[in-house]
């Protein structure tokens, strides 16, 4: 038995107005006056003075805005690379991601494909990345996701949706700021923040369960419970506590897998482009069967906040559009295997799958 040997984030702020840090965080980090730094930013912010004026911007540094409309693609790290490459006088000093999840991606991804030859679709996969990524940091603006701690980046490409997993993937440095979720739209909030929420569940009930990843996944569910279901929290707590939620689910599912429900979701995200958040809670939705408990707390949690799941989703898709997702899904071997155990194939078949999505 070998075991993993995991890189973790290396520094981390955290603190309500830590963002004012900025400069001072990444001033010593600037390689020279031709390399700047290149700050992707979700487009919500848009005319959000109260965010960009503290965007510190020296030199030739730049803000590219981004929109979260759509998970990120291949296709869209390649042309961000372009765009960098050709407009930079010399390698940037580093990418700097704010916002949700996929900003976050991104930015990692971008950070990777800078130093490296090729597509963003060829690193898909485990253990593909051959040079160093230029430094990278993560500053999250939505809290639930845990990219700002894993090794992944998420994207979809021409034949699958699959992470960027490698050593290089994990930021530099992490900025830990609640105050930047404050005008996350409830829903958003709760999809998000149930992604965590799915992380813990998945993680705690898998067979590749240890003691390192029970141990942040019992902190991550204890927050969780505290943020969604006991509703006895002030705002800025509830903030806070969300933050480090997101990021013990992280942890927790690094040294483990996710499950049932990530992998059903997969096939949503491919086939209809259902975000990543929402997309979880359409599918857990309909998995009591596998975690009776979970999902027990997940409906409560839904009335608690008086959030609309979506329904019928999968109501006009034909067998053909069944078939892709449940291609997707099967394909997540690990998954499967964490939620089930090692003879997962005899209990999970194609046709069983077609059931639970024509439920959703
Ligand atoms: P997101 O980044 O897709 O953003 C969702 C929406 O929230 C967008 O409309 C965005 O503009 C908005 N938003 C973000 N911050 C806001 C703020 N402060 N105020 C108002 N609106 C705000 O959402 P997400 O759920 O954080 O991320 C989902 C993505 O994360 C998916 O692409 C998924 O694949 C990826 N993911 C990655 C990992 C990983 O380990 N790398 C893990 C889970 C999910
Ligand atoms: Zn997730």
């Amino acid at each position: 038995m070998s075991y993993k040997n995991f890189p973790m984030v290396p520094r981390v702020v955290f603190g309500r107005g830590s963002f004012n840090q900025s400069g001072e965080i990444l001033d010593p980090k600037r390689l020279n006056v031709n390399a700047p730094f290149i700050y992707l930013v979700d487009d919500v912010f848009k005319n959000n003075t109260w965010l960009l004026s503290r965007i510190p911007l020296a030199y030739d540094d730049k803000i590219i805005y981004i929109s979260a409309a759509k998970e990120p693609k291949t296709s869209q790290v390649d042309t961000l690379v372009e765009e960098i490459i050709l407009k930079t006088k010399d390698k940037p000093s580093g990418i700097i991601g704010i916002g949700g999840g996929s900003i976050l991606d991104l930015a990692k991804a971008v950070s990777i494909m800078i130093t490296n030859e090729g597509e963003a679709k060829d690193y898909q996969g485990w253990d593909l990345v051959k040079n160093e990524a230029v430094y990278h940091v993560g500053i999250p603006t939505l809290a639930g996701t845990g990219a700002e701690v894993s090794r992944t980046a998420v994207l979809t490409g021409p034949d699958k949706k699959l992470g960027i997993n490698s050593d290089f993937t994990p930021f530099d440095q992490v900025i830990l700021d609640s105050e930047l979720t404050k005008d996350v739209p409830i829903n958003q909030w709760f999809y998000t923040g149930m992604d965590c929420y799915i992380h813990c569940i998945e993680s705690l009930n898998g067979t590749f369960l240890n003691a390192f990843s029970e141990s942040y996944g019992n902190t991550a569910l204890g927050l969780c419970k505290e943020v969604f279901l006991e509703n006895k929290l002030s705002e800025v707590e509830s903030q806070e506590k969300l933050m480090m939620a997101s990021w013990h689910g992280g942890m927790s599912i690094a040294y483990s897998q996710v499950g049932v429900a990530h992998a059903m979701s997969y096939g949503l995200a491919y086939l209809l482009g259902t975000k990543h958040g929402v997309g979880n809670c359409i599918v857990f939705n309909h998995l009591e069967e596998y975690y009776p408990i979970g999902v027990k707390l997940f409906k409560e949690m839904i009335k608690v906040h008086n959030v609309e799941i979506p329904q019928n989703v999968c109501a006009n898709l034909s067998d053909e559009d069944f078939n892709i997702m449940i291609n997707i899904a099967l394909n997540l071997e690990p998954l499967w295997e964490n939620a089930l155990g090692k003879s997962w194939k005899n209990i999970i078949t194609p046709k069983k799958l077609k059931e639970l999505y024509q439920k959703m």
